[in-house]
């Protein structure tokens, strides 16, 4: 085959590739295009169904909030605020609670369950922002993961409700809707969080966040879904799926 010729095969399949591969673009951008419409609308009915969503854990400052989310595994809130509003009255500050005895904390931390762990927890989360952050609660992911009883979640729970910073946290209510309303089925908590802050407007996360809790709580709950009265259910893929 003589060098022209080659030469015109080659230039024709670079067309065509870049056809496909624009083809390929243009289909990217309309899915994340609908994508990103969809949430925003669900955001959006969301909102009006809960406008008076909010964190429900009572704290005056970042070092009661991280404390108070160290409790909350696996425990109520509201018994949470139960337990923290006696805390708080005597022990506040990192400070306060490096100083506090073990076998006190873990008696006034009983009611919230698994006593013992979390007291060691917090005791661990108070020395560190003591020694290394000097007394102040960071207010960047990386620093605040490196806190004992700090994980992802808790990072972002804070970031945003303390800091007002755009993070999105996935705890287990933000995992399950999101799977049953098709926005990302992984599973994957790190997945999830990392679909909904780019397909999401940054300043919206926060309050999306808090939107989504509620909507798991309160209606899209783990057993027996409360699909009667669900202001989303037209973009559920769990309810088709059971159809
Ligand atoms: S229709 Fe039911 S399962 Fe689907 S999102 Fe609403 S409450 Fe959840």
């Amino acid at each position: 085959m003589d060098k022209k010729k080659t030469n015109e095969i080659i230039d024709t399949d670079k067309k065509k590739i870049s056809e496909i591969v624009d083809t390929d673009k243009k289909k990217i951008s309309e899915i994340v295009g609908m994508d990103k419409k969809k949430i925003s609308e669900i955001v959006d009915i969301l909102e009006n169904r809960f406008p008076n969503a909010r964190c429900e854990l009572n704290y005056q400052t970042p070092f009661e909030l991280l404390v108070a989310v160290i409790l909350s595994a696996q425990c109520t809130d509201k018994r949470v605020n139960a337990v923290t509003a006696e805390l708080f009255k005597k022990y506040s500050s990192p400070q306060d609670f490096c100083r506090i005895e073990i076998g006190e904390l873990e008696r006034l931390l009983y009611p919230v369950g698994f006593y013992r762990n979390k007291a060691a927890a917090v005791k661990a989360a108070a020395e560190m922002v003591s020694t290394r952050f000097s007394g102040v609660v960071p207010n960047e992911l990386d620093e605040l993961t490196q806190i004992p009883g700090v994980g992802r979640k808790t990072a972002n729970v804070i970031l945003s409700e303390a800091f007002h910073k755009n993070a999105f946290a996935v705890d287990t209510h933000v995992l399950r809707t999101a799977d049953r309303l098709g926005i990302d089925k992984s599973g994957d908590p790190v997945k999830v969080e990392k679909s909904v802050t780019g397909l999401l407007d940054e300043n919206r996360l926060g309050r999306a966040h808090i939107l989504f809790v509620f909507f798991g709580r309160y209606v899209c709950v783990a057993k027996k879904p409360k699909c009667g009265e669900c202001p989303v259910d037209r973009y559920c893929e769990y309810l088709k799926n059971a159809e």
